[in-house]
């Protein structure tokens, strides 16, 4: 059972379709490994039947991961499917795991700085918290992959911020606003029942500004 105080996030660097926990979990028992050695895996925009950023179990999260050699006993591994060198996380794959990882980090008190793509797990030997041994050469999660980027956006969502808002899903410029209210007013009577609430929110002194804004 991990004594968690590291969080590692990796890329399961194979530029395919239709990767999930299930195939990494083949190619893991086929080197002789007891299965899946992430505990997450979150898909991305190429697989068949499931969307973008959905999350998948991998191995429990009290058993000890195969994820990062040196520090397994004290952490867990999310794998986002993709190649990190090829193409960054898909925006649905970083939602996913912003959140995921704001919930293991709450649930297991790690701060935020403990948050590492695999690479990084250097700097704790830099810093003489894991002896040479850990030291990895691989680039995972990828170069294409920015890793202050996502410890940015948890963050972000720890300090009570928005994940949607903070990687521009939900970002859009008041001018996209107020154009979707302006079609809402002009098609209200599609409300039906609703129409009363819409009327009053639409003619709020805030809505209202916004729209002479
Ligand atoms: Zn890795």
């Amino acid at each position: 059972m991990p004594n968690v105080k590291y969080l590692f996030f990796h890329t399961a660097a194979a530029d395919i379709r239709n990767v999930d926990a299930r195939r990494i979990d083949r190619w893991h028992r086929d080197k002789g490994w007891s299965g899946i050695g992430y505990h997450y895996v979150i898909i991305d925009d190429r697989h068949d039947t499931l969307p973008d950023g959905a999350v998948e179990k991998g191995r429990a999260e009290n058993r000890n991961g195969a994820q990062v050699l040196g520090a397994n006993s004290i952490s867990l591994g999310i794998c986002c499917v993709g190649h990190g060198n090829v193409t960054d996380f898909t925006q649905a794959q970083k939602v996913s795991l912003v959140n995921l990882l704001v919930k293991l980090a709450d649930k297991y008190n790690v701060p935020t700085e403990n948050i590492l793509g695999h690479r990084e797990v250097n700097t704790l030997v830099d810093s003489d918290i894991l002896d040479e041994s850990a030291r990895t050469s691989k680039s995972c999660p990828g170069n294409k992959v920015d890793t202050n980027e996502i410890r940015g956006l948890v963050e972000v969502a720890r300090s009570g911020g928005t994940i949607a808002s903070a990687t521009g899903l939900g970002a859009q410029s008041p001018d996209v606003v107020v154009e979707a209210l302006r079609i809402i007013a002009a098609n209200e009577e599609m409300l039906g029942n609703a129409r009363e609430e819409w009327r009053n929110f639409f003619f709020n002194g805030e809505i209202q500004a916004l729209m002479e804004s």
